[in-house]
């Protein structure tokens, strides 16, 4: 579904992202764990078509869009939910979610779009006329993930989306991207919360300075000595 090869993100002259390569199958969840300023965000961005790519190749579905604006995603089933939610916080929490749809190839896939999310989060249903902005932290994150969900994508791009949220509710969280990986969803999970992120994923990458580190099936990482090392700081 994606393949990434030898992909370099600069910032002028400073390089996020250094020859990174990665494959995420179809069907399958992959986790890209990494700690503050590994590069992931960076990643994500060229992913989307937000950060322009120095060099190297991003391909969805066989198709090349390396260099394809970021408007193009839709057309492709790809959907993201980005760091920090990126909602409109004055807008209501329908009109947030509607704008999943703004692209007609996003409103072509939908039946019943909204009806849809609302199986999914039936709390967005009842406040579905509040303004966004005076949601709670988990709340807004439903939203962000609503809205990525509502144009029913083949592939889904999660950027932290536990940041910043209390542990019941960071539960809530994963336990939703399951369930939506569980109906077939590829999902490509960039997350500093290894431990989590690794038990739903079937397979991880581990980021640090703009490169991989390690690549394996998740449950390798999960119990791996090199990744406590490197992120829970166990000898
Ligand atoms: P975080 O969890 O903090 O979001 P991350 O793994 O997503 O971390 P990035 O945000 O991709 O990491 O940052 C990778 C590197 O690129 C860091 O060294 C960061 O300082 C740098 N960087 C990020 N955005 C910019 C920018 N707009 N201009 C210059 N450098 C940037």
């Amino acid at each position: 579904m994606l393949e990434v090869t030898d992909l370099v993100v600069n910032y002028g002259e400073a390089a996020a992202v250094r020859g990174v390569s990665m494959t995420v199958a179809e069907g399958s969840t992959v986790s890209l764990i990494g700690s503050n300023g590994a590069g992931k965000t960076t990643l994500v961005k060229a992913l989307m078509g937000l950060q322009p790519v120095t060099s190297g190749s991003i391909q969805v579905a066989d198709q090349d869009i390396t260099h394809r604006p970021a408007a193009d995603r839709p057309d492709l089933g790809v959907a993201v939910v980005p760091e920090g939610r990126r909602l409109f916080p004055a807008m209501t929490v329908r009109d947030n979610l509607l704008i999943g749809l703004h692209h007609p190839a996003a409103r072509g896939r939908a039946r019943d779009p909204l009806g849809f999310v609302f199986d999914l989060f039936p709390v967005l249903a009842k406040r579905q006329r509040q303004q966004a902005g005076t949601m709670s932290g988990g709340e807004q994150q439903m939203v962000a993930l609503g809205r990525a969900l509502i144009s029913r994508p083949r592939l889904l791009i999660l950027d932290e989306p536990s940041l910043g949220l209390a542990p019941v509710i960071v539960d809530q969280v994963f336990e939703i991207i399951g369930r939506i990986a569980g109906e077939g969803v590829t999902v490509l999970l960039a997350e500093q919360n290894m431990q989590r992120a690794l038990e739903l994923s079937d397979h991880g990458y581990v980021i640090a300075d703009g490169q991989v580190v390690m690549a394996a099936p998740a449950s390798e990482l999960l119990v791996s000595d090199g990744v406590r090392h490197a992120y829970l700081g166990e000898p």
